[in-house]
């Protein structure tokens, strides 16, 4: 991927590779630039409302954050992105003040830049594989906050660039599941041509990005404008439609789809199976967070809502723990607490959200793991007991393994309590499919490359085929998965 990016570059700016704005300033004076700071909601306000915490750059900011980027003739920042932006390009287009090229630039390869610039785990991916991290050992340039900016300027300004669609074909393609796999499917389908429909359980589009990801984090508004855009574009949505129980595989195929693309997700939650887990006050954190983002369960009037805690514990340490325990602090917790059985560097959330939780008051008790829970007379827990841990040998993951020390047990009073330990795959596509080829964790079987399953027209990816994994990832998948759809039905309309 990264030598077609290359070879793009190349013959966009000639062989030489120096384009006027690379020279315009001397490549030492860049990287004499500091990083620049994401403006942020003050912690004590914004953890009592839902706030966007991060502000976004100004205009100012990003121009002289583009300005660090150096455009490296071989950008290895461009490798570490699963969706292989074009990354010094959008940058360099908004050094030269180009903001609206930018954005274009961006979704030549990533349909939902304003979402990746929020919630990808730039640190591992792209600004992991920067220069400045990997030679210069400085901060990276920061292409996560630029990738925001520049969707966030094209979506203010009313000038989103809706690709104009040509080509023109009369099979019809099933995309299951609105998450992100799913809408990067559809992306790439209807701009080949195809009659795409996304078929989505629920009463709302966009998966996780709006089941999962809080309005503090990811706007609902802009998942919502996203997935307007993919409609401008011809794809059609249904909501409130299961697919493998309101209709089967065998109807659809008879109504004249050629394809199914299965992006059903891991919504699956995990629990520890230990004493008490079934009692009041316990929630898994899809449920908790699902009802409070899309149900109306954060309004004490409402007919069903979720419990208000005021001493509440996350069990676990990932994004979904952060965004668990920083709603609940949102909706009245006075103390909040995450409990991991890890170290903090071991966590696998984002380093921004372990951050802004700390920022928010939440207490994380590391290397610390719950036995037991214990409820009052009306079965509502009250307290848990928890035990201390400790690092041993590295495990498969190649991390050190958490072992329980022995007499080290002690009781917290908490009055409610999300458990965050994974998910596991949604199990009613395999269910329904007995021919479909699975892993005994429940995961769809793919070809890697077209991401074509063991049923001819049935493809998949994103977290149904990963596990719980990330939204990026996702897209990426749901991209591949595109193409192989595309390659399938022309190689048999060939073949007729
Ligand atoms: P999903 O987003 O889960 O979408 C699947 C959709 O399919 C759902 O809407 C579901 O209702 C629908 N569906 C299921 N079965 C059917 C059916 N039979 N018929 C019709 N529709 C069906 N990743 C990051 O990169 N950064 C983050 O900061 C981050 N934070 C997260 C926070 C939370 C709370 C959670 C839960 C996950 C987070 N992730 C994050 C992970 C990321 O969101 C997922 O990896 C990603 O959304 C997976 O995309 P997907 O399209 O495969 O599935
Ligand atoms: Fe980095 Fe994610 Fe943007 Fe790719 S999509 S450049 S990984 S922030």
């Amino acid at each position: 991927m990264e030598e077609t990016i290359l070879k793009i570059l190349k013959e966009e700016r000639g062989a030489d590779w120096r384009d006027e704005t690379r020279k315009s300033i001397k490549t030492k004076e860049r990287t004499q630039m500091s990083r620049v700071k994401m403006p942020e909601a003050d912690p004590e306000r914004r953890s009592h409302s839902y706030e966007e915490v991060n502000q976004g750059l100004t205009e100012e900011q990003a121009l002289a954050e583009a300005r660090r980027c150096i455009d490296c003739p071989e950008p290895t920042c461009v490798s570490g992105c699963p969706v292989g932006i074009h990354i010094p390009k959008f940058i360099k287009h908004i050094e030269r003040g180009e903001f609206l090229d930018a954005a274009v630039a961006l979704k030549e390869t990533n349909t939902l830049p304003a979402v990746c610039g929020r919630v990808c785990p730039q640190e591992l991916q792209c600004e992991a594989n920067c220069f400045y991290t990997i030679k210069l050992k400085k901060p990276a340039v920061a292409i996560g906050y630029l990738e925001r900016f520049a969707a966030d300027y094209e979506r203010n300004s009313g000038k989103t660039a809706i690709p104009e669609i040509t080509a023109k074909r009369s099979e019809k393609i099933a995309v299951i599941g609105s998450g992100p796999a799913g809408l990067a499917c559809a992306a790439d389908l209807v701009k080949e041509g195809y009659d795409v429909t996304v078929f989505e359980a629920l009463h709302e589009l966009g998966g996780v990005l709006k089941y999962g990801i809080p309005n503090f984090r990811l706007p609902n508004e802009i998942v919502e404008t996203e997935i307007r855009n993919l409609e401008k574009m011809g794809i059609k949505f249904k909501t409130n439609f299961i697919f493998g129980r309101t209709v089967t595989f065998d109807d659809m195929r008879k109504e004249g789809y050629k394809a199914f693309f299965v992006g059903s997700g891991a919504g699956l939650p995990n629990f520890m199976n230990i004493p008490g887990e079934n009692f009041n006050g316990i929630y898994s954190c899809n449920e908790y967070l699902t009802r409070v983002n899309l149900m109306s369960a954060a309004h004490e009037d409402f007919d069903t809502p979720v419990r208000f805690g005021k001493n509440i514990a996350v069990i676990g340490g990932g994004n979904t723990a952060m965004d668990a325990v920083r709603t609940a602090r949102r909706l009245g917790a006075e103390r909040s607490m995450i409990i991991y059985r890890r170290s903090e560097d071991q966590m696998p959330a984002r380093v921004e959200e372990i951050k802004h939780a700390k920022e928010e008051g939440v207490e994380f008790m590391l290397l610390t793991s719950p036995l037991e829970y214990f409820a009052d007379e009306n079965g509502f827990v009250k307290q848990m007991k928890l035990q201390k841990m400790e690092l041993g040998e590295p495990d498969a993951s190649g991390r050190r393994r958490p072992q329980p020390i022995e007499g080290s047990e002690y009781m917290v009073d908490t009055d409610m309590v999300i458990v965050s330990v994974g998910v596991s795959p949604n199990p009613l596509i395999p269910a329904v499919l007995p021919d479909l080829e699975a892993t005994k964790w429940g995961t769809i079987v793919v070809d890697k490359e077209t991401m074509q399953s063991s049923i001819e027209d049935v493809f998949a990816g994103g977290d149904i085929v990963r596990g719980g994994a990330t939204v990026i990832l996702a897209m990426g998948d749901g991209r591949a998965a595109a193409a192989g759809i595309h390659k399938y039905i022309q190689e048999k309309v060939a073949a007729n």
